[in-house]
């Protein structure tokens, strides 16, 4: 049997399966449902909460009535049980009027909502048959009643589909069913336990095979350039901060130098919110590798970061010895030559930088250490291609700081084997950023706000957001806010303005007049969402915030409260369950966990290809299950009683796994 034996499928829908990735019966079985309808349990109506899909099982107190508005027929019917009355409307199927009469009997299926003070469900579903049934998205144009009754007619097939893939030996040790009879259960459930168990069998061995492909495909770790930790080193390095490293930030660089001093090569990932203070874990760790003879690398996502990295780096570093330098795209010709004579003969021993500093004619004389700030913006090629300018036969240590911090769960899956570390903690004397979101008309009192806090000395942001993906039409809407504002609202305060695709010399000055204070309101698109440093900017307003997402609202807002000020963050917009989140949280990784339930991994990671990975009904969220299969993964690859396993597993990995690994940078 093949796809094309199915009844019901055309050509044309074949084509269209075809161009999802759906190719065999197999592939047409790991399409699995989006969810379920239960109504093999009713909720009496009195039990029935807003905004929760149920089955009640319910009497007509009267004939429905029937009204017309605007030609829209609406049906409404009076029904209750033992414990309450409900309201029932349909809209547009005016045949239920006459269906329906005083004391039948029906069970219906939908989502409660109050509605003047009742509970009230719209257009529900008539249930004919009690069971759990799994419902599925569309493919193409392709309903996701008709996937499921091609699904049905595969079913019985599914062991020659999808053949079992784990020993008999492996499942009793991981508690788990057959694959067929996961796919059974999960295309046609028969009761909730078995579900459960067929969810869990198919979401192991997602996260499984994952996990496996990815270690395939980094390599085992690698013997690295053994770098002593020296206390003495160490502690010279905070002393010349200024400040007292934070606990999470002492026990972070532990960790650092700890993998450096090992002899094999670190792979670690810090996380931390914003301000929390990696940059200078990041430093700490370049004086341990300075102190030992190697150079350091350091690539931030954009010139401005960079250049503010130099100032900081020549502020704590130099003082202590470290000779640092600058490497940009768009240096000059003959600045560009100087700084790549100086890293070839190893005159720097920390150099800073974009993109720029994986370009063919960069040499190092001697990289052992490779950082990389706010990663998710690089690929993982483009870390690796830096690493790769270390020498052949000593890979040079890998750290990679990212200020979004992703869930606990994703960057599991995402990184394999990087080792993570948080650093979970702000610097004393911070305040939270209080969040407000202002209804429109309270607009007026924002701007006499802003007016009072410049008149204090302090700064403020007014972000635009992006109407449109075009930089132009970007720019201009923050050209007419800025214009707008200057002959009104803030008339007399010194304003500036800055947007992605200006031109970098005048994104540079503006920026940095904002710094030295000359500039009071800075309005911006959202190039400020990374990097930018300015202590006595309080006051962050953000524009049609509910267009933004969690995250990004949260990188925003990380840009005031950097000093011991009290800061204010102000969204205009309609309110949304984002913004309520943001106002009620500064916990990065609180509203990380949020973004990624309200987004998904797909769209949380920024490319549909993660999303392709991650299934999102099946496992994604659930840490003990992933904690779970990496300690599988590790017993698959280190027992040697299992290595016949593991070579099957691993094979079965990469043939699931390694087309689209390779799509998002992983070789
Ligand atoms: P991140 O890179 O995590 O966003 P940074 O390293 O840039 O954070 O630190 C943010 C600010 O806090 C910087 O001005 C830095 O000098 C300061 N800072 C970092 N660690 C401490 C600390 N332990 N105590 C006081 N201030 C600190
Ligand atoms: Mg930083």
């Amino acid at each position: 049997m093949e796809l094309r034996d199915l009844k019901g499928l055309g050509p044309k829908r074949l084509a269209m399966l075809e161009a999802a990735g759906i190719r065999s019966l197999g592939d047409l079985l790991w399409q699995l449902p989006r969810g379920y309808i239960d109504t093999t349990l009713d909720t009496p109506v009195a039990a029935l909460q807003a905004g929760r899909t149920a089955c009640v099982a319910v009497t007509f107190c009267a004939q429905p009535s029937i009204r017309y508005m605007k030609g829209l027929s609406m049906v409404t019917a009076r029904v209750e049980d033992d414990s309450g009355t409900l309201q029932i409307t349909w809209f547009n199927q005016p045949w239920n009027r006459n269906n329906w009469h005083q004391g039948d009997q029906a069970v219906f299926y939908g989502r409660a909502e109050r509605f003047r003070g009742q509970m009230v469900m719209q257009n529900p579903k008539l249930v004919k048959e009690r069971g759990i049934i799994p419902q599925y998205s569309p493919v193409d144009t392709i309903a996701g009643a008709h996937l499921a009754g091609f699904i049905e007619q595969v079913l019985p097939h599914a062991h020659t589909a999808c053949p079992e893939s784990l020993s008999p030996r492996l499942r009793a040790m991981w508690g788990l069913c057959g694959l067929p009879e996961a796919l059974q259960a999960v295309h046609r459930p028969q009761d909730a336990a078995g579900l459960a168990a067929g969810k869990r069998r198919i979401a192991f061995e997602n996260l499984l095979l994952y996990q496996m492909a990815v270690r395939s495909l980094q390599g085992e770790a690698q013997a690295g350039i053994p770098m002593a930790a020296d206390s003495a080193v160490t502690d010279r390095f905070w002393r010349q901060t200024g400040f007292a490293p934070t606990d999470a930030q002492h026990r972070v660089l532990g960790q650092i130098l700890s993998d450096m001093a090992s002899g094999r090569a670190m792979r670690r990932l810090v996380q931390g919110d914003v301000g929390s203070g990696k940059t200078a874990v990041a430093f700490g760790a370049v004086c341990t590798a300075a102190a030992a003879g190697w150079q350091s690398a350091l690539m931030a996502p954009t010139e401005i970061l960079a250049r503010q990295h130099l100032v900081s780096a020549q502020e704590v570093l130099a003082p202590l010895g470290i000779r640092c330098g600058l490497l940009l795209g768009g240096m000059k010709a003959a600045e560009r030559r100087e700084a790549l004579k100086y890293i070839e003969a190893g005159a720097w021993d920390l150099v800073i930088g974009t993109h720029a500093l994986l370009g063919e004619g960069v040499h190092y004389a001697r990289l052992g250490l490779v950082i990389t700030d706010e990663q998710h913006r690089f690929g993982v090629r483009q870390r690796q291609r830096l690493s790769s300018k270390a020498a052949e036969d000593q890979p040079a240590h890998v750290l990679v700081m990212s200020a979004t911090p992703i869930p606990r769960t994703l960057a599991l899956i995402l990184y394999g084997d990087l080792d993570v570390s948080v650093v979970d903690e702000l610097p004393p004397g911070r305040t939270p950023v209080a969040t407000r979101i202002v209804p429109e008309e309270k607009r007026q009192d924002l701007y006499r706000f802003i007016r009072q806090k410049v008149q204090a000395g302090e700064q403020a942001y007014l972000v635009c957001p992006l109407v449109e993906e075009s930089e132009r039409v970007e720019a201009k809407d923050a050209q007419a806010t800025y214009r707008e504002l200057a002959a009104g609202p803030l008339k007399g305060l010194r304003l500036g303005l800055t947007w992605g695709t200006q031109p970098a010399a005048e994104k540079e000055e503006v920026i940095a007049r904002f710094s030295a204070g000359e500039i009071d309101v800075l309005v911006a698109t959202t190039v400020i969402e990374v990097g930018v440093n300015v202590p006595r900017a309080t006051v962050m307003v953000i524009e049609n915030a509910d267009r933004f997402g969690l995250s990004q609202l949260h990188q925003l807002r990380g840009r005031v409260g950097r000093g011991t000020l009290e800061s204010w963050c102000f969204l205009l917009g309609e309110p949304n369950e984002r913004l309520r989140t943001l106002c009620a949280t500064n916990d990065g990784f609180v509203i990380a966990q949020k973004d990624l339930e309200l987004r998904g991994p797909g769209d949380f990671l920024g490319t549909r290809q993660h999303g392709r990975l991650l299934p999102d009904a099946f496992g994604v969220g659930d840490m003990r299950l992933i904690e779970e299969t990496r300690a599988a993964v590790h017993t698959l690859t280190h027992d040697p009683a299992l290595a016949a396993e593991e070579q099957v597993v691993r094979r079965r990995a990469m043939q699931k796994y390694e087309r689209v690994l390779e799509e998002i940078g992983f070789h």
